[in-house]
């Protein structure tokens, strides 16, 4: 390897634990951005400079130089700039060979303010609508990574309905809440709610009876 190649050599550092799709380029192929590992601060990505292949037409090729340093950037902004206004992921290009401490605050500090605008606009969102439907993955990321508790956080999925009385109920729950069928047997017998062998009891079947009784018929 020659000096200037070996040289030539940026540091696209992450501060983020997402994996993100390889990144497609002619000139490299396919790249990945190495995410956070647990009990990391950062991951560095190593960019190397590439010789790129021009085609004029004709048969005639033009060979061009791109620096280690024009590709990081290149993919930091197209991973940073997806997502609208102020839009940051924790990719950044830094100065030397490895991040120093300033650039990795200020890039916490940018990903930081980029989440809590994702929540604010999804604070407004569920404010208007309270429907999770319009909460976007973004959003939910964002919220779990500040550590924040939010009432759009759950229930990303629509209620469904009770096989026996159809009211709306959360997926996965093991009672109905509002007629106490037992709807999940194994995770009903797991939190002690029936015994684990036990069938449809007594108690269960008429539950439902008196349910079906109070309600008028062909509703
Ligand atoms: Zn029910």
């Amino acid at each position: 390897m020659s000096t200037q190649a070996a040289a030539d050599f940026a540091a696209l550092v992450n501060i983020s634990a997402e994996k993100w799709p390889p990144r497609q380029r002619t000139y490299f192929g396919s790249l990945e951005i190495r995410p956070v590992e647990a009990g990391e601060a950062f991951a560095i990505t190593p960019i190397r400079g590439c010789t790129g292949v021009m085609d004029l037409g004709d048969k005639r090729l033009m060979e061009y130089r791109i620096t280690a340093r024009e590709i990081a950037e290149d993919i930091a902004r197209e991973i940073n700039g997806d997502s609208g206004d102020g839009s940051f992921h924790g990719v950044f290009v830094a100065a030397g060979d490895v991040p120093t401490e300033a650039e990795l605050a200020d890039a916490r500090r940018r990903l930081e303010e980029f989440q809590r605008r994702l929540v604010a606009a999804a604070d407004l969102e569920w404010e208007r609508t309270k429907n999770p439907m319009f909460i976007t993955d973004l959003e939910r990321r964002a919220a779990r990574q500040l550590g924040l508790e939010k009432p759009w956080l759950y229930d990303a999925r629509p209620l469904a309905d009770c096989p026996v009385c159809a009211e709306k109920i959360k997926h996965g729950v093991a009672v109905c809440r509002s007629c106490g069928a037992i709807l999940d047997r194994e995770k009903a017998a797991q939190y002690g709610l029936v015994a684990a062998d036990e069938k449809d009891s007594p108690r269960n079947r008429r539950s439902h009876a008196e349910k079906r009784e109070q309600e008028p018929a062909g509703k």
